[in-house]
Protein backbone atom coordinates (compact mmCIF):
# COMPACT_ATOMS: atom_id res chain seq x y z
CA UNK A 1 0.00 0.00 0.00
CA UNK A 2 3.03 2.35 1.12
CA UNK A 3 4.36 1.79 -2.48
CA UNK A 4 1.50 2.39 -4.23
CA UNK A 5 1.18 6.04 -2.19
CA UNK A 6 4.53 6.72 -2.95
CA UNK A 7 4.41 5.80 -6.76
CA UNK A 8 1.10 7.88 -6.87
CA UNK A 9 3.25 10.67 -5.55
CA UNK A 10 5.66 10.12 -7.93
CA UNK A 11 3.73 10.48 -10.49
CA UNK A 12 1.81 13.42 -8.94
CA UNK A 13 5.00 15.30 -8.97
CA UNK A 14 6.33 14.19 -12.38
CA UNK A 15 2.84 15.65 -13.42
CA UNK A 16 3.34 18.87 -11.77
CA UNK A 17 6.78 19.67 -12.73
CA UNK A 18 5.45 19.35 -16.14
CA UNK A 19 3.07 21.47 -15.99
CA UNK A 20 5.27 24.12 -13.92
CA UNK A 21 7.43 23.80 -17.30
CA UNK A 22 4.61 23.89 -19.55
CA UNK A 23 3.43 27.32 -17.61
CA UNK A 24 6.53 28.58 -18.11
CA UNK A 25 7.18 27.84 -21.07
CA UNK A 26 3.72 29.49 -21.99
CA UNK A 27 5.00 32.90 -20.27
CA UNK A 28 8.24 33.10 -22.52
CA UNK A 29 6.26 31.80 -25.67
CA UNK A 30 3.37 34.53 -25.02
CA UNK A 31 5.77 37.80 -25.23
CA UNK A 32 4.26 39.73 -22.84
CA UNK A 33 1.13 40.03 -24.33
CA UNK A 34 -2.62 38.29 -23.60
CA UNK A 35 -4.71 36.80 -25.95
CA UNK A 36 -5.95 40.17 -28.06
CA UNK A 37 -2.12 40.71 -28.09
CA UNK A 38 -2.15 43.52 -26.29
CA UNK A 39 0.82 44.50 -24.01
CA UNK A 40 0.35 43.11 -20.18
CA UNK A 41 1.94 45.77 -17.79
CA UNK A 42 1.21 45.82 -14.18
CA UNK A 43 1.91 48.32 -11.94
CA UNK A 44 3.48 48.46 -8.21
CA UNK A 45 -0.11 50.60 -7.27
CA UNK A 46 -3.21 51.39 -8.80
CA UNK A 47 -2.20 55.17 -9.10
CA UNK A 48 0.78 54.35 -11.38
CA UNK A 49 -2.05 51.49 -13.39
CA UNK A 50 -4.46 54.80 -14.16
CA UNK A 51 -1.41 56.69 -15.81
CA UNK A 52 -0.65 53.77 -17.55
CA UNK A 53 -4.20 53.02 -18.93
CA UNK A 54 -4.08 56.65 -19.53
CA UNK A 55 -1.33 56.60 -21.62
CA UNK A 56 -2.01 52.75 -22.79
CA UNK A 57 -5.37 52.86 -24.23
CA UNK A 58 -6.43 49.82 -26.00
CA UNK A 59 -3.32 48.21 -27.13
CA UNK A 60 -2.38 47.59 -23.10
CA UNK A 61 -3.75 44.76 -20.65
CA UNK A 62 -3.38 47.11 -17.49
CA UNK A 63 -3.38 45.81 -13.97
CA UNK A 64 -2.16 46.99 -10.42
CA UNK A 65 -0.53 44.69 -8.57
CA UNK A 66 -2.07 45.96 -4.48
CA UNK A 67 -5.25 46.26 -4.48
CA UNK A 68 -7.48 49.44 -4.63
CA UNK A 69 -7.00 50.98 -0.44
CA UNK A 70 -4.11 47.95 0.03
CA UNK A 71 -1.25 49.12 1.90
CA UNK A 72 1.77 49.15 -0.22
CA UNK A 73 4.12 48.72 2.26
CA UNK A 74 3.26 45.23 3.66
CA UNK A 75 1.48 43.73 0.90
CA UNK A 76 0.87 39.99 0.70
CA UNK A 77 0.73 39.11 -3.50
CA UNK A 78 -2.06 36.61 -4.55
CA UNK A 79 -1.59 33.80 -7.24
CA UNK A 80 -3.21 35.86 -9.45
CA UNK A 81 -0.78 38.74 -9.05
CA UNK A 82 1.84 36.39 -9.22
CA UNK A 83 1.03 35.07 -12.72
CA UNK A 84 0.16 38.41 -13.51
CA UNK A 85 3.19 39.61 -13.09
CA UNK A 86 5.30 36.73 -14.66
CA UNK A 87 3.07 37.15 -17.85
CA UNK A 88 4.27 41.07 -17.89
CA UNK A 89 6.28 42.56 -20.71
CA UNK A 90 6.40 45.27 -18.13
CA UNK A 91 6.62 45.74 -14.43
CA UNK A 92 6.56 49.67 -13.35
CA UNK A 93 6.93 50.67 -9.75
CA UNK A 94 7.37 54.45 -8.40
CA UNK A 95 10.68 54.14 -6.64
CA UNK A 96 12.02 56.67 -4.50
CA UNK A 97 11.79 54.14 -1.54
CA UNK A 98 7.83 53.38 -1.75
CA UNK A 99 8.33 49.70 -3.02
CA UNK A 100 11.38 48.79 -1.21
CA UNK A 101 10.37 49.46 2.47
CA UNK A 102 7.44 47.22 4.73
CA UNK A 103 8.33 43.86 3.95
CA UNK A 104 10.22 43.49 1.38
CA UNK A 105 7.46 42.54 -0.54
CA UNK A 106 7.79 43.72 -3.91
CA UNK A 107 11.26 42.80 -3.95
CA UNK A 108 10.70 39.30 -3.17
CA UNK A 109 7.88 39.21 -5.82
CA UNK A 110 10.36 40.64 -8.69
CA UNK A 111 12.83 37.66 -7.79
CA UNK A 112 10.54 34.85 -7.87
CA UNK A 113 9.09 35.84 -11.12
CA UNK A 114 12.10 36.84 -12.80
CA UNK A 115 11.11 40.48 -13.40
CA UNK A 116 12.80 44.14 -13.25
CA UNK A 117 10.87 46.58 -12.02
CA UNK A 118 11.13 50.22 -14.34
CA UNK A 119 10.34 53.23 -11.91
CA UNK A 120 8.35 56.09 -13.17
CA UNK A 121 9.95 58.74 -11.21
CA UNK A 122 13.14 59.68 -12.98
CA UNK A 123 13.66 63.40 -14.02
CA UNK A 124 11.62 64.47 -10.60
CA UNK A 125 13.22 66.76 -8.50
CA UNK A 126 12.43 64.76 -5.45
CA UNK A 127 11.81 66.03 -1.85
CA UNK A 128 13.96 64.71 1.11
CA UNK A 129 12.54 63.62 4.38
CA UNK A 130 13.56 65.29 6.92
CA UNK A 131 12.91 62.99 10.17
CA UNK A 132 15.30 61.00 12.07
CA UNK A 133 16.01 57.70 10.73
CA UNK A 134 14.57 58.45 7.49
CA UNK A 135 16.82 62.02 6.78
CA UNK A 136 17.61 62.41 3.39
CA UNK A 137 16.03 59.30 1.71
CA UNK A 138 13.52 60.68 -0.85
CA UNK A 139 9.68 61.32 0.03
CA UNK A 140 7.77 58.81 -2.26
CA UNK A 141 4.94 61.01 -3.17
CA UNK A 142 5.84 62.60 -5.79
CA UNK A 143 2.53 61.91 -7.63
CA UNK A 144 0.19 63.97 -5.86
CA UNK A 145 1.91 66.79 -7.64
CA UNK A 146 0.30 67.53 -10.90
CA UNK A 147 3.22 68.79 -12.75
CA UNK A 148 5.03 65.64 -11.09
CA UNK A 149 2.41 64.20 -12.88
CA UNK A 150 3.11 65.35 -16.02
CA UNK A 151 6.39 63.77 -16.12
CA UNK A 152 5.31 60.03 -14.58
CA UNK A 153 3.19 60.46 -18.05
CA UNK A 154 6.20 61.44 -19.75
CA UNK A 155 7.93 58.56 -18.43
CA UNK A 156 5.50 55.85 -18.77
CA UNK A 157 5.04 56.84 -22.49
CA UNK A 158 8.73 56.22 -23.38
CA UNK A 159 8.77 52.88 -21.76
CA UNK A 160 5.70 51.78 -24.06
CA UNK A 161 6.49 52.87 -26.57
CA UNK A 162 9.98 51.34 -26.46
CA UNK A 163 8.26 47.89 -25.51
CA UNK A 164 5.78 48.23 -28.97
CA UNK A 165 7.31 50.88 -30.93
CA UNK A 166 4.36 49.53 -33.55
CA UNK A 167 2.27 51.84 -31.61
CA UNK A 168 4.73 54.66 -30.48
CA UNK A 169 2.42 57.48 -32.29
CA UNK A 170 -0.64 56.39 -30.60
CA UNK A 171 1.11 56.23 -27.17
CA UNK A 172 2.80 59.77 -27.98
CA UNK A 173 -0.53 61.20 -28.92
CA UNK A 174 -2.42 59.79 -26.02
CA UNK A 175 0.32 60.84 -23.20
CA UNK A 176 0.33 64.59 -25.22
CA UNK A 177 -3.38 64.80 -24.02
CA UNK A 178 -3.30 63.69 -20.80
CA UNK A 179 0.14 66.32 -20.57
CA UNK A 180 -1.95 69.29 -21.63
CA UNK A 181 -4.87 67.80 -19.87
CA UNK A 182 -2.86 67.60 -16.05
CA UNK A 183 -1.05 70.82 -17.47
CA UNK A 184 -4.66 72.93 -17.57
CA UNK A 185 -5.94 71.40 -14.27
CA UNK A 186 -2.45 72.58 -12.66
CA UNK A 187 -3.44 76.47 -14.19
CA UNK A 188 -7.09 76.58 -12.97
CA UNK A 189 -6.04 75.43 -9.36
CA UNK A 190 -2.56 77.90 -9.35
CA UNK A 191 -4.93 80.64 -10.19
CA UNK A 192 -7.37 79.95 -6.89
CA UNK A 193 -4.19 78.91 -4.92
CA UNK A 194 -2.38 81.92 -5.72
CA UNK A 195 -5.80 84.53 -5.34
CA UNK A 196 -5.05 82.77 -0.91
CA UNK A 197 -3.59 85.35 1.73
CA UNK A 198 0.29 83.93 3.11
CA UNK A 199 -1.52 83.05 6.34
CA UNK A 200 -4.30 80.63 4.73
CA UNK A 201 -1.23 78.88 2.46
CA UNK A 202 -0.82 76.32 5.05
CA UNK A 203 -1.60 72.63 4.31
CA UNK A 204 -1.68 70.13 7.66
CA UNK A 205 -2.20 66.48 7.27
CA UNK A 206 -1.17 63.52 8.89
CA UNK A 207 1.13 62.07 6.88
CA UNK A 208 3.31 64.38 4.70
CA UNK A 209 1.94 62.64 1.65
CA UNK A 210 1.23 66.29 0.28
CA UNK A 211 4.83 67.93 0.10
CA UNK A 212 5.06 67.96 -3.89
CA UNK A 213 1.53 69.27 -4.59
CA UNK A 214 1.98 71.97 -1.64
CA UNK A 215 5.66 72.67 -3.69
CA UNK A 216 3.24 73.27 -6.76
CA UNK A 217 1.02 75.83 -5.22
CA UNK A 218 3.76 77.58 -2.50
CA UNK A 219 1.70 76.11 0.08
CA UNK A 220 3.69 75.37 3.46
CA UNK A 221 3.13 72.06 4.61
CA UNK A 222 2.88 70.56 8.62
CA UNK A 223 2.53 67.03 9.19
CA UNK A 224 2.35 64.15 12.33
CA UNK A 225 4.66 62.14 10.78
CA UNK A 226 6.39 62.08 7.82
CA UNK A 227 6.06 58.82 6.35
CA UNK A 228 3.83 55.45 7.17
CA UNK A 229 5.95 53.43 9.93
CA UNK A 230 4.84 51.46 12.89
CA UNK A 231 4.72 54.90 14.41
CA UNK A 232 1.77 56.86 13.73
CA UNK A 233 0.43 59.66 15.42
CA UNK A 234 2.27 59.22 18.71
CA UNK A 235 2.10 60.98 21.59
CA UNK A 236 5.38 62.89 21.18
CA UNK A 237 4.33 63.39 17.16
CA UNK A 238 1.46 65.71 17.95
CA UNK A 239 2.92 67.61 20.57
CA UNK A 240 5.79 68.70 18.01
CA UNK A 241 2.70 69.40 15.71
CA UNK A 242 1.06 71.52 17.63
CA UNK A 243 4.08 73.20 19.02
CA UNK A 244 4.64 73.94 15.64
CA UNK A 245 1.12 75.19 14.09
CA UNK A 246 1.53 77.66 17.79
CA UNK A 247 0.75 81.47 16.60
CA UNK A 248 -0.60 80.68 13.08
CA UNK A 249 -4.34 80.80 12.85
CA UNK A 250 -5.05 77.16 11.33
CA UNK A 251 -8.45 76.93 10.62
CA UNK A 252 -8.24 73.75 8.41
CA UNK A 253 -6.56 70.83 8.88
CA UNK A 254 -7.29 67.40 6.74
CA UNK A 255 -6.76 63.52 6.97
CA UNK A 256 -5.87 60.78 4.72
CA UNK A 257 -8.24 58.04 3.12
CA UNK A 258 -7.74 54.55 4.90
CA UNK A 259 -5.67 56.29 7.77
CA UNK A 260 -7.57 56.37 11.44
CA UNK A 261 -8.19 60.11 11.81
CA UNK A 262 -7.73 60.15 15.82
CA UNK A 263 -4.19 61.69 15.98
CA UNK A 264 -5.64 65.26 13.75
CA UNK A 265 -8.76 64.69 16.28
CA UNK A 266 -6.32 64.98 18.99
CA UNK A 267 -4.56 67.94 17.00
CA UNK A 268 -7.68 69.90 16.35
CA UNK A 269 -9.00 69.59 20.32
CA UNK A 270 -5.49 71.50 21.25
CA UNK A 271 -5.41 73.96 18.13
CA UNK A 272 -9.33 74.51 18.00
CA UNK A 273 -9.28 73.75 14.17
CA UNK A 274 -11.73 72.01 11.85
CA UNK A 275 -10.71 68.51 9.88
CA UNK A 276 -12.04 70.06 6.60
CA UNK A 277 -11.71 66.76 4.50
CA UNK A 278 -10.36 63.51 3.50
CA UNK A 279 -7.94 63.42 0.36
CA UNK A 280 -6.91 60.42 -1.34
CA UNK A 281 -3.33 60.20 -1.19
CA UNK A 282 -1.93 56.80 -1.71
CA UNK A 283 -4.61 55.05 -4.14
CA UNK A 284 -7.58 55.49 -6.33
CA UNK A 285 -10.86 54.60 -5.34
CA UNK A 286 -13.00 52.06 -6.25
CA UNK A 287 -14.82 52.59 -9.98
CA UNK A 288 -18.11 54.06 -8.58
CA UNK A 289 -16.15 55.98 -5.55
CA UNK A 290 -14.94 59.28 -5.51
CA UNK A 291 -11.86 59.13 -7.58
CA UNK A 292 -11.65 56.26 -9.75
CA UNK A 293 -8.85 57.65 -11.67
CA UNK A 294 -5.70 59.46 -11.19
CA UNK A 295 -7.24 63.01 -12.71
CA UNK A 296 -9.99 62.37 -10.66
CA UNK A 297 -7.76 62.29 -7.57
CA UNK A 298 -5.90 65.33 -8.20
CA UNK A 299 -8.45 67.43 -8.78
CA UNK A 300 -10.61 66.35 -5.91
CA UNK A 301 -7.47 67.07 -3.58
CA UNK A 302 -6.79 70.16 -4.62
CA UNK A 303 -10.60 70.92 -4.93
CA UNK A 304 -10.78 70.19 -1.28
CA UNK A 305 -7.90 71.47 0.17
CA UNK A 306 -8.72 75.14 -1.38
CA UNK A 307 -11.88 74.48 -0.42
CA UNK A 308 -10.85 74.16 3.30
CA UNK A 309 -8.31 76.45 3.29
CA UNK A 310 -10.48 79.44 1.61
CA UNK A 311 -13.28 79.43 4.34
ZN1 LIG B 1 1.56 57.40 1.81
Amino acid sequence: MKKVISLVLVILVAVGAGLGIYFSNSNHSNNGRDDKNRLNVVSSFSIINSIVQEVGGKYVNAHSITAIGADQHDYEPTPTDVSRTQNAAIVFSNGLNLEKGGSGWFDKLMKSTNQKSVDVTSEIKTIKLTTKGVAGLDNPHAWNGILEGIQYTKNIEKVLSKKDPKHEAYYRNRAKAFENKLQALFEKWNEKFSSLPADKKILVTQEAAMTYFARDFNLQTYFIWEIDTESNGTPAQIKTLVDNLKGKNITSVFTEQGESTKPMQSVIKQIGAKISGELWTDSVSKKDGVVPTYYDLLNYNAKTIYEGLSK
